[in-house]
């Protein structure tokens, strides 16, 4: 392990930041605090951590500019999505503080007079997280809240890239008072510090945002504790438009879907796939929309399109971009890019494909980058064939006005998250999460504070 970390603004390259690399002593420690901790907080009643998680939004709402500056220069997205992703991490933590009041056990009706049943709820205990640099604030509340509201205490460790928001974010929950122990992060790289959370038998849930691979490393090294397990990993997104969806209304969703983040979101349209009746028109249209939008640094307030985080994704992103033309894709827009290796920037500008198949990694495979490749079909059942021809079942989106065809597309797509004419789903009200090798569990909703409760049933006999 080197001692600290370089944290980098994706946009030039310029280092922002040292941060300590926390030892693995450090974090053996932070473990066992958190573990203490839990036996006070566990028993603060839930009024009062309701009141410490809304103490905790307010004071990030308040601090909205300030964070939206750090997690742009570190994530390179562009200050209007920073300013949103604060609102969206704030909004899980108002949830969960509601949330906090509405565990409830109950009671079964015994088939013995002599016999009572009560059913109660506890928290799981110490919570380890680890969490992606794509969003910075809202993958970290999204599971420090639930955690909180239900009792459990928690470590997370934020992607080396863009460590700088969450330490803030817990900074912050300190300073409304939630014990120091309570919630916690370390630094370190995720092949260093994941065996450390995998191996304690303090730690007993892993809540994990990431690629699949890491996520089913964490899996398979959780079982020895038999640990509690929430995965929030990869997916490839079908957009599919049926042929009488709303062409103007969906090219605005698709931009919605496909460049937030610049293209990299785990839920972002990875494939379009429009009829053949209206394939022309929808793609000059998207096309002349695609042209307005703004590449550049995120802390320009026009940027639309920031860069991608670092050598690594460009290298995936322009690897499938070059597979797709070598294979016979036409380029209707973009394909242009503007890095420098040396200064450590990548931009991909947007980039729209044609004529693409299904022997092309970018069918296959996450994109994780702004680049659009468009596909025809002709009957919904082709489209539906097509879209669940993956591993991976996270967000699906289609737009149709017919409701039958949409009940259609419902009923068979094998994904945890639709959009019908929606291009952005996510909310904190809402249950988030994947199907297949997507992941396992949701976040948001009362779905997202399930996984951090254990059931307990007492028999009482004697009466
Ligand atoms: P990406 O490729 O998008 O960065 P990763 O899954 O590699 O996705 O990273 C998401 C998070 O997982 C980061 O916090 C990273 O440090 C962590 N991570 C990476 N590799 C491992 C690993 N072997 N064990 C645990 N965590 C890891």
């Amino acid at each position: 392990m080197g001692n600290t970390i370089q944290v980098k603004n994706p946009a030039t390259g310029d280092i922002l930041k040292e941060v300590d690399v926390t030892s693995a002593s450090e974090i053996e420690t932070a473990l066992r605090e958190g573990d203490e901790a839990f036996k006070s907080w566990s028993k603060v009643n839930a009024h009062e951590r309701s009141r410490l998680l809304k103490e905790w939004s307010e004071k990030i709402k308040e601090e909205t500019e300030q964070l939206t500056e750090v997690m742009t220069l570190e994530s390179g997205k562009p200050l209007k999505e920073s300013r949103g992703e604060v609102a969206y991490a704030a909004s899980y933590i108002d949830w969960y503080a509601e949330e906090a009041k509405r565990i409830y056990g109950r009671t079964i009706p015994s088939n013995t007079e002599s016999k009572r049943i009560v059913v109660t709820k506890e928290p799981v205990g110490l919570v380890a997280a680890i969490t992606p640099w794509n969003f910075p604030a809202a993958m970290m509340t999204r599971k420090a809240a639930p955690a909180l509201a239900a009792g459990c205490t928690f470590v997370v460790k934020p992607a080396e890239e863009t460590p700088l928001t969450t330490i803030r974010l817990v900074q912050l929950a300190h300073e409304v008072g939630i014990p120091k122990n309570v919630v916690q992060y370390v630094n370190g790289y995720g092949a260093d510090v994941g065996p450390i959370f995998t191996d304690s038998p303090l730690v007993r849930k892993i809540t994990f945002t990431g690629s699949t691979p890491v996520g089913k490393l964490l899996m398979e090294n959780s079982a020895a504790t038999m640990k509690h397990v929430s995965m929030e990993l990869g997916g490839h997104a079908p957009l599919i438009l049926a042929k009488d969806a709303d062409i103007d209304f969906a090219v605005e969703q698709t931009l919605a879907s496909k460049f937030r983040n610049a293209g990299q979101t785990c839920i972002c349209a990875n494939r379009v796939l429009v009829h053949e009746s209206i394939a022309d028109e929808f793609s000059e249209k998207l096309t002349a929309r695609i042209k307005e939008l703004k590449v550049g640094n995120g802390l320009h307030e026009e940027t639309d399109v920031g860069p991608v985080i670092n050598a690594d994704g460009y290298e995936k992103i322009h690897t499938q971009i070059e597979d797709a033309v070598d294979k016979g894709a036409k380029v209707l827009y973009g394909h242009q890019y503007d890095k420098d290796d040396e200064k450590g920037y990548y931009f991909v500008h947007p980039t729209v494909l044609e004529n693409v198949g299904e022997g092309m990694d970018i069918m296959q495979e996450e994109t994780f980058g702004p680049v659009i490749p468009l596909t025809t079909f002709r009957e919904n059942e082709e489209a539906v064939n097509i879209a669940n021809n993956t591993p991976f079942g996270l967000a699906a989106y289609f737009f149709t006005n017919d409701y039958r065809t949409g009940i259609y597309y419902q009923e068979h797509l094998k994904f945890g998250i639709l959009g019908w004419n929606d291009g952005a789903p996510s909310a904190a009200h809402a249950p988030f999460g994947g199907m297949k090798e997507s992941g396992i569990g949701r976040e948001g909703g009362p779905e997202g504070i399930e996984p951090y409760i254990e059931t307990k049933y007492l028999s009482i006999g004697g009466i």
